[in-house]
Protein backbone atom coordinates (compact mmCIF):
# COMPACT_ATOMS: atom_id res chain seq x y z
CA UNK A 1 0.00 0.00 0.00
CA UNK A 2 1.24 3.71 -0.97
CA UNK A 3 2.72 5.17 2.24
CA UNK A 4 0.42 8.18 2.09
CA UNK A 5 -2.56 5.99 2.15
CA UNK A 6 -1.25 3.83 4.61
CA UNK A 7 -1.22 6.68 7.05
CA UNK A 8 -4.87 7.41 6.12
CA UNK A 9 -5.52 4.17 7.95
CA UNK A 10 -3.97 5.27 11.43
CA UNK A 11 -6.49 6.36 14.11
CA UNK A 12 -9.28 5.25 11.40
CA UNK A 13 -11.67 4.43 14.22
CA UNK A 14 -10.85 7.32 16.23
CA UNK A 15 -11.93 9.18 13.23
CA UNK A 16 -15.60 7.48 12.44
CA UNK A 17 -15.98 8.40 16.61
CA UNK A 18 -15.16 11.90 15.63
CA UNK A 19 -17.81 11.59 13.13
CA UNK A 20 -20.55 10.20 15.10
CA UNK A 21 -19.31 12.77 17.99
CA UNK A 22 -19.85 15.53 14.93
CA UNK A 23 -22.99 13.98 13.65
CA UNK A 24 -24.36 14.07 17.83
CA UNK A 25 -23.66 17.44 17.73
CA UNK A 26 -25.96 18.32 14.85
CA UNK A 27 -23.92 17.93 11.87
CA UNK A 28 -26.15 17.27 9.20
CA UNK A 29 -24.48 17.58 5.73
CA UNK A 30 -23.74 14.48 5.31
CA UNK A 31 -20.63 15.28 2.29
CA UNK A 32 -19.04 17.07 5.09
CA UNK A 33 -19.24 13.98 7.79
CA UNK A 34 -17.57 12.10 4.97
CA UNK A 35 -14.72 14.80 4.34
CA UNK A 36 -13.84 13.72 8.24
CA UNK A 37 -14.29 10.68 8.00
CA UNK A 38 -11.52 10.66 4.82
CA UNK A 39 -8.65 13.40 5.85
CA UNK A 40 -6.34 12.52 8.58
CA UNK A 41 -6.41 14.90 11.57
CA UNK A 42 -3.44 13.75 13.36
CA UNK A 43 -1.10 14.25 10.30
CA UNK A 44 -2.36 18.24 10.52
CA UNK A 45 -1.09 18.38 14.31
CA UNK A 46 2.21 18.08 16.07
CA UNK A 47 3.44 14.35 16.48
CA UNK A 48 3.30 15.14 20.45
CA UNK A 49 -0.62 16.16 19.65
CA UNK A 50 -1.51 12.80 17.64
CA UNK A 51 -2.78 11.07 20.54
CA UNK A 52 -5.38 14.23 20.71
CA UNK A 53 -6.01 14.58 17.25
CA UNK A 54 -9.93 13.45 16.97
CA UNK A 55 -11.27 15.14 19.93
CA UNK A 56 -13.40 17.68 18.87
CA UNK A 57 -11.06 20.43 20.36
CA UNK A 58 -8.44 22.75 19.09
CA UNK A 59 -4.96 22.25 19.06
CA UNK A 60 -1.49 23.88 19.11
CA UNK A 61 0.42 24.21 15.70
CA UNK A 62 3.29 26.44 16.34
CA UNK A 63 3.92 29.69 15.78
CA UNK A 64 1.34 30.66 18.03
CA UNK A 65 -1.33 29.23 16.16
CA UNK A 66 -3.66 26.71 16.24
CA UNK A 67 -6.14 24.16 13.99
CA UNK A 68 -9.57 24.85 15.21
CA UNK A 69 -11.86 22.16 16.71
CA UNK A 70 -13.17 19.77 14.49
CA UNK A 71 -17.17 21.04 15.07
CA UNK A 72 -16.09 25.20 13.94
CA UNK A 73 -14.44 23.61 10.58
CA UNK A 74 -17.69 21.51 9.77
CA UNK A 75 -20.09 24.50 10.82
CA UNK A 76 -18.06 26.86 8.64
CA UNK A 77 -17.94 23.76 6.06
CA UNK A 78 -21.66 23.45 6.22
CA UNK A 79 -22.88 27.14 6.12
CA UNK A 80 -20.63 27.61 3.27
CA UNK A 81 -22.38 24.80 1.13
CA UNK A 82 -19.93 23.93 -1.05
CA UNK A 83 -20.48 22.24 -4.19
CA UNK A 84 -18.03 19.56 -6.41
CA UNK A 85 -16.52 22.29 -8.53
CA UNK A 86 -16.82 25.38 -6.85
CA UNK A 87 -14.03 27.88 -6.19
CA UNK A 88 -13.38 28.79 -2.37
CA UNK A 89 -11.03 30.98 -1.03
CA UNK A 90 -9.63 29.94 2.97
CA UNK A 91 -8.43 32.66 5.07
CA UNK A 92 -6.08 31.61 7.45
CA UNK A 93 -4.36 28.05 6.11
CA UNK A 94 -2.90 27.30 9.54
CA UNK A 95 -2.32 23.52 9.42
CA UNK A 96 -3.64 22.84 6.23
CA UNK A 97 -6.49 20.70 7.67
CA UNK A 98 -9.59 22.51 6.77
CA UNK A 99 -7.46 23.34 3.17
CA UNK A 100 -7.96 19.62 2.96
CA UNK A 101 -11.52 19.24 4.26
CA UNK A 102 -12.61 21.28 1.29
CA UNK A 103 -10.52 19.55 -1.52
CA UNK A 104 -12.34 16.44 -0.12
CA UNK A 105 -15.64 18.06 -0.70
CA UNK A 106 -14.21 18.46 -4.18
CA UNK A 107 -13.75 22.56 -4.20
CA UNK A 108 -11.33 24.36 -6.05
CA UNK A 109 -9.56 25.44 -3.29
CA UNK A 110 -6.97 28.64 -2.65
CA UNK A 111 -6.20 28.96 0.74
CA UNK A 112 -3.60 32.18 2.07
CA UNK A 113 -1.89 32.46 5.05
CA UNK A 114 0.79 35.17 6.51
CA UNK A 115 2.65 32.85 7.82
CA UNK A 116 5.00 31.56 5.67
CA UNK A 117 6.20 28.71 8.33
CA UNK A 118 2.57 27.20 8.75
CA UNK A 119 2.02 27.76 5.01
CA UNK A 120 4.99 25.43 4.01
CA UNK A 121 4.58 22.97 6.94
CA UNK A 122 0.59 22.83 5.64
CA UNK A 123 1.99 22.46 1.71
CA UNK A 124 3.90 19.28 2.68
CA UNK A 125 1.39 17.53 4.26
CA UNK A 126 -0.90 18.18 1.55
CA UNK A 127 1.53 17.20 -1.08
CA UNK A 128 2.09 13.56 0.90
CA UNK A 129 -1.68 13.30 0.95
CA UNK A 130 -2.12 14.15 -2.30
CA UNK A 131 -4.49 17.15 -2.16
CA UNK A 132 -4.14 19.66 -5.15
CA UNK A 133 -4.55 22.70 -3.88
CA UNK A 134 -3.10 26.62 -4.47
CA UNK A 135 -1.43 28.15 -1.41
CA UNK A 136 -0.57 31.71 -1.07
CA UNK A 137 1.43 33.85 1.53
CA UNK A 138 0.21 36.72 2.06
CA UNK A 139 -2.72 39.19 3.75
CA UNK A 140 -5.66 36.97 3.51
CA UNK A 141 -8.15 40.01 4.79
CA UNK A 142 -7.39 41.31 1.17
CA UNK A 143 -8.55 38.13 -0.27
CA UNK A 144 -7.43 36.97 -3.62
CA UNK A 145 -8.40 39.38 -6.15
CA UNK A 146 -6.25 37.48 -8.73
CA UNK A 147 -8.37 34.30 -8.69
CA UNK A 148 -11.44 36.02 -7.74
CA UNK A 149 -14.87 35.34 -7.63
CA UNK A 150 -15.49 32.66 -5.30
CA UNK A 151 -18.10 30.74 -4.26
CA UNK A 152 -17.44 30.85 -0.99
CA UNK A 153 -15.13 32.41 1.31
CA UNK A 154 -14.24 30.79 4.91
CA UNK A 155 -11.92 33.35 7.20
CA UNK A 156 -10.43 31.12 10.15
CA UNK A 157 -9.20 34.34 12.20
CA UNK A 158 -11.65 37.07 13.72
CA UNK A 159 -11.91 39.96 12.05
CA UNK A 160 -12.42 43.43 13.63
CA UNK A 161 -15.16 44.23 11.08
CA UNK A 162 -15.76 42.05 8.29
CA UNK A 163 -13.30 42.86 5.67
CA UNK A 164 -14.79 44.99 2.74
CA UNK A 165 -12.30 43.35 -0.01
CA UNK A 166 -13.83 40.06 0.66
CA UNK A 167 -17.25 41.34 0.03
CA UNK A 168 -16.22 42.08 -3.43
CA UNK A 169 -14.83 38.53 -3.98
CA UNK A 170 -17.91 36.50 -4.21
CA UNK A 171 -20.15 35.61 -6.93
CA UNK A 172 -23.69 36.76 -6.80
CA UNK A 173 -25.32 34.35 -4.07
CA UNK A 174 -21.48 33.70 -2.58
CA UNK A 175 -21.35 33.31 1.14
CA UNK A 176 -19.02 34.72 3.50
CA UNK A 177 -18.05 33.02 6.73
CA UNK A 178 -16.76 35.23 8.98
CA UNK A 179 -15.75 35.37 12.59
CA UNK A 180 -15.98 39.22 14.09
CA UNK A 181 -15.05 40.72 17.44
CA UNK A 182 -12.00 40.58 19.83
CA UNK A 183 -12.90 39.42 23.44
CA UNK A 184 -16.31 38.60 22.24
CA UNK A 185 -16.83 37.03 19.11
CA UNK A 186 -19.61 35.58 16.67
CA UNK A 187 -19.74 34.01 13.58
CA UNK A 188 -21.41 35.42 10.65
CA UNK A 189 -22.36 34.09 7.32
CA UNK A 190 -23.15 36.90 4.49
CA UNK A 191 -24.33 36.09 1.39
CA UNK A 192 -24.04 38.13 -1.67
CA UNK A 193 -27.46 39.64 -3.00
CA UNK A 194 -27.15 41.94 -5.67
CA UNK A 195 -25.39 45.00 -4.42
CA UNK A 196 -26.65 44.12 -0.29
CA UNK A 197 -24.76 40.67 1.44
CA UNK A 198 -27.75 39.76 3.45
CA UNK A 199 -26.12 38.69 7.31
CA UNK A 200 -26.93 35.43 9.73
CA UNK A 201 -25.34 35.44 13.34
CA UNK A 202 -25.00 32.17 13.74
CA UNK A 203 -23.38 32.33 17.52
CA UNK A 204 -20.46 33.00 19.60
CA UNK A 205 -17.00 31.53 18.57
CA UNK A 206 -13.32 31.96 19.77
CA UNK A 207 -10.91 32.13 17.03
CA UNK A 208 -7.20 33.53 17.09
CA UNK A 209 -7.02 37.54 15.54
CA UNK A 210 -6.77 38.23 11.58
CA UNK A 211 -3.77 40.19 11.53
CA UNK A 212 -4.43 42.99 9.26
CA UNK A 213 -1.20 44.39 8.21
CA UNK A 214 -2.48 46.74 5.38
CA UNK A 215 -4.94 48.72 7.87
N1 LIG B 1 -8.40 26.33 9.66
C1 LIG B 1 -7.02 26.24 10.06
C2 LIG B 1 -6.58 24.80 10.19
O1 LIG B 1 -7.29 23.92 9.71
O2 LIG B 1 -5.51 24.56 10.78
C3 LIG B 1 -6.76 26.96 11.36
C4 LIG B 1 -6.70 28.41 11.17
S1 LIG B 1 -5.98 29.23 12.55
C5 LIG B 1 -7.29 29.22 13.72
C6 LIG B 1 -5.98 30.90 11.91
C7 LIG B 1 -4.87 31.15 10.91
O3 LIG B 1 -5.09 32.43 10.33
C8 LIG B 1 -3.47 31.18 11.52
O4 LIG B 1 -2.65 30.26 10.87
C9 LIG B 1 -3.01 32.62 11.29
O5 LIG B 1 -1.62 32.73 11.06
C10 LIG B 1 -3.81 32.98 10.05
N2 LIG B 1 -3.99 34.42 9.83
C11 LIG B 1 -4.20 35.42 10.73
N3 LIG B 1 -4.32 36.61 10.10
C12 LIG B 1 -4.20 36.34 8.77
C13 LIG B 1 -4.24 37.15 7.59
N4 LIG B 1 -4.44 38.48 7.64
N5 LIG B 1 -4.07 36.56 6.40
C14 LIG B 1 -3.86 35.20 6.29
N6 LIG B 1 -3.82 34.39 7.37
C15 LIG B 1 -3.98 34.96 8.59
Amino acid sequence: MPEHLKLTTDFRRDRLRLVEQLREEGVQDLAVLHAFALVPRHLFVPDAMHHRAYKNTPIPIGDGQTISSPEIHAISLELAEIHQGDRVLEVGTGSGFQTALLAALGADVYSIERLTSLSNRARDTLLTLGYQVHLEIGDGSLGLPSHAPYSAIIVGAAAKKPPAALFEQLVEGGRLIVPVGTSNQTLYRYTQRGAEHIRERIGGARFVPLIEEST
